[in-house]
């Protein structure tokens, strides 16, 4: 499921294959997308992510607004099956999306601004802390989830940072030392960093340290990785070394 660095990773290609060119077709394939008929003729003038949120802004103003979902990818060249395609001159983007739970519509940009405005913080910004978490008792696995506290962090990225500040997920946010939020926050901007750089094959080369590896060995202490269920979600964790 797409998270900020798969987010970021697409808001990246779409920059360097539609920025800056103008849309000559729209192609949709899925009426509940809903797009507007006259987006070709409009400048893309800058892609931007922020969160989970890809949005392309256009020179008139409005914001093509994208939210992965939990299947969405963007292909250059035409795959099988595609929700929508939009091109410009220099390449046409392609979007994949088999669960089809992903969203893309045009909003104007203070719409835009009032959507991110729930947003939390900005993990990759240089200003990131985790103060958020310390007004909140539950458990950290979950908050970390919340969008309104933190943007961009789901499921894989939250059990892979906890992994490595060794955490335990179920520790209680508030409770947390200063000496674990400042590892917490450096690993939660590592794990993040790192994946981006996989690029655009990350879903075919990351190799995750604790993230869906049940029963195997921890890597730090040979502890069988056990899973538990945290706010309804899958949740991995190595019970010798995070605390
Ligand atoms: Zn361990």
């Amino acid at each position: 499921m797409p998270e900020l660095p798969e987010v970021e990773i697409c808001a990246r290609q779409l920059s360097t294959r539609l920025g800056g060119g103008t849309i000559r077709q729209v192609e949709v394939h899925d009426r509940k997308l809903r797009l507007p008929p006259d987006l070709t003729g409009r400048k893309v003038t800058e892609v931007c992510r922020r969160g989970k949120f890809i949005s392309l802004n256009l020179d008139d103003g409005r914001r093509v607004l994208i939210h992965l979902g939990m299947t969405g990818w963007f292909e250059f060249t035409p795959p099988p099956r595609y929700r929508m395609a939009i091109g410009t001159d220099d390449g046409t983007a392609y979007f994949e999306d088999l669960r089809l739970f992903g969203q893309m519509r045009v909003v104007s940009a203070a719409q835009e601004r009032a959507i991110l405005a729930k947003l939390g913080s900005e993990p990759l910004s240089p200003g990131f802390d985790l103060t958020c978490l310390k007004h909140t008792r539950r458990p950290v696995k979950v908050a970390l989830l919340d969008q309104r506290l933190i943007a961009g962090i789901g499921n894989m990225y939250a059990v892979e940072a906890l992994w490595r500040a060794r955490i335990h997920p179920k520790r209680p946010a508030n409770r947390l030392t200063v000496d674990e939020l400042r590892r917490l926050r450096r690993d939660i901007v590592r794990v993040l960093q790192k994946a981006i750089a996989y690029g655009p094959e990350i879903y075919e080369l990351q190799r995750f340290k604790v993230y869906d590896r049940k029963g195997k060995p921890c890597y730090r202490c040979r502890t069988p990785i056990q899973r538990l269920l945290l706010g309804g979600r899958g949740t991995y964790f190595c019970p010798g070394c995070q605390r």
